[in-house]
């Protein structure tokens, strides 16, 4: 039965009714999922039921797929053509920013503002500046001998699946932040969206429709990881997956790689990153940047700055000024399995020896709400630091590498500790900024491969070298 989602909003910046078709998007139609519909329960509500797709929907996208691949797009759809439509989605998105926005903060459970800032806005920039590159994918000559003229193709590797999570970079900007990229080197594509925050990406198929994209281009199936996430990493026909979600199911999408077709993976992980507060920083900025690094998304983001090292001498001040600013922090966490588990780890940081400073039970009633919470010697080792050696080799003691950051005033200190730390990202007197044109990624086990800028074109083509005889003889 095909699922509908109908809303009439009425918050203080976006007013209207939003209603659409929920089904999976196959081929450029919304389709029923061939599991059953399931109940989208944001903040302990049903807000809607949705499609749930198995691995026959993802069959059919891989069919609707390649088909798009032969016919209207791949080489047969010149690059420029497609920087048009990509620029035709960012300006329908543009137009419904406000609607994305309130979309993504009812399904999430976050706050307008930071949907429409971290999320659309983010994405609506993503496609333009990668509708940029859609006409500037090109080879090289390579000088070998005046006999052979070599040359290279950058040839689009195949159907790619992405699977996505919830969090933040939120989903919005996840989705498009890859769709730009995959629409751009003219590979067809589709998208598992989390089982948790499936609707903007079923609205913003609306909008590719409305774009003018080729049927098959892009295919979004909705449903569960262990089902849909699963079909696509174990798919023959699929060659490559881009996935952002937690190291434990990175982890078992790379195993289902090998075990299939030994597709190519790029993993965008977890992470648990160091903010190092130096006792020469600007006081005021590092209290602030460490609280939005920290609770940015009520914490729900894969950068955030958990790990706060202060230097001796500023600790007792930056203390009482860090616990003020961040008791005005409220928002709910994505899911009530999310609330469990973070009251699960607040209860273990208690009995491994933490000290609780501040927060660390529910807040209200309602919803899966938490207080910012703020542990203290989260290790015995782990007090206040006295040097660059002791703070860097602390940092870096975790299996993760996705961001860290240093606050000083002093610029070789900066630099010198920037370059130790083991983060894909590293941000100096600031925390958590980036743009569609820097790539991102993480060391160790935060993940494999960088997406955004121009660092993440290679990750879908498949580069070919052809060899042309000018005159050489066999004999
Ligand atoms: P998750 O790994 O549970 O789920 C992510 C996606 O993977 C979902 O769509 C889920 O359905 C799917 N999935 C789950 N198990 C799967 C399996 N066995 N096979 C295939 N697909 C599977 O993560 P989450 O809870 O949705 O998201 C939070 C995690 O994502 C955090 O660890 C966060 O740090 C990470 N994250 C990383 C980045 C980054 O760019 N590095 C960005 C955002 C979030």
């Amino acid at each position: 039965m095909p699922s509908i989602f109908t809303h009439e909003f009425n918050t203080p910046v976006y007013k209207g009714k939003v209603s659409f078709n929920t089904g999976l998007f196959i081929n450029g139609q919304f389709v029923d999922g061939s599991g059953r519909n399931y109940h989208r329960v944001s903040n302990d509500k049903v807000i809607t039921s949705v499609s749930e797709g198995t691995s026959k929907d993802v069959d059919l996208a891989v069919d609707a797929a390649e088909k798009a691949f032969e016919t209207t797009w791949g080489l047969n759809c010149p690059g420029n053509k497609r920087g048009l439509l990509l620029n035709k989605l960012a300006s329908l998105m543009e137009e419904h920013t406000d609607e994305l926005a309130a979309l993504e903060a009812l399904d999430n459970g976050k706050a307008f503002n930071l949907a429409r800032s971290g999320d659309v806005t983010t994405a609506i920039d993503c496609i333009r500046y990668f509708a940029g590159w859609t006409d500037k994918i090109s080879g090289r000559v390579i000088e070998t001998t005046e006999e052979r003229f070599t040359y290279t193709r950058h040839e689009p590797i195949g159907v790619v699946g992405q699977i996505i999570p919830w969090n933040s970079p939120p989903q919005l900007s996840c989705l498009l932040g890859r769709l730009h990229l995959l629409l751009r080197q003219a590979i067809r594509s589709f998208l598992k969206p989390s089982e948790f925050t499936p609707l903007t990406a079923i609205r913003m198929c609306h909008l590719v429709n409305e774009a003018g994209f080729p049927p098959g281009v892009l295919n979004v199936v909705t449903g569960y990881g262990n089902t849909v996430g699963s079909a696509i990493s174990s798919h023959m026909r699929i060659h490559k997956v881009a996935f952002t979600g937690s190291t434990l199911a990175g982890r078992k999408i790379m195993e289902a790689a090998a075990k299939s077709n030994l597709k190519n993976v790029t993993l965008e992980l977890g992470g648990k990153s160091p903010n190092i507060i130096f006792n020469d920083a600007d006081l005021e900025q590092a209290v602030n940047w460490a609280r939005f690094g920290a609770f940015y998304n009520q914490g729900q983001s894969c950068v955030a700055g958990s790990r706060i090292f202060v230097q001796e001498g500023i600790y007792d001040e930056f203390l009482k000024r860090f616990t003020e600013k961040t008791r005005s922090i409220k928002g709910p966490q994505i899911s009530k399995i999310q609330y469990d588990r973070i009251m699960n780890y607040i209860d273990s940081g208690k009995k491994d020896g933490a000290k609780i400073h501040t927060g660390g039970e529910r807040h209200g009633n309602e919803g899966y709400f938490i207080q910012p919470t703020i542990f203290l010697d989260a290790k015995p080792d782990m007090r206040i630091f006295k040097d660059e050696e002791d703070v860097v080799r602390q940092a870096n003691d975790t299996v993760y590498g996705l961001a860290a950051a240093v606050f000083t005033k002093d610029v070789t200190r900066a630099i010198t500790t920037a370059h130790k730390l083991k983060a894909g990202s590293l941000w100096v007197n600031c925390y958590s900024v980036s743009g569609p044109n820097v790539p991102f990624g993480g060391f160790k086990q935060s993940g494999i491969g960088r997406e955004m800028g121009e660092y993440a074109l290679n990750n879908y083509t498949e580069v070919k070298a052809v060899h042309v005889n000018l005159g050489m003889k066999m004999m």
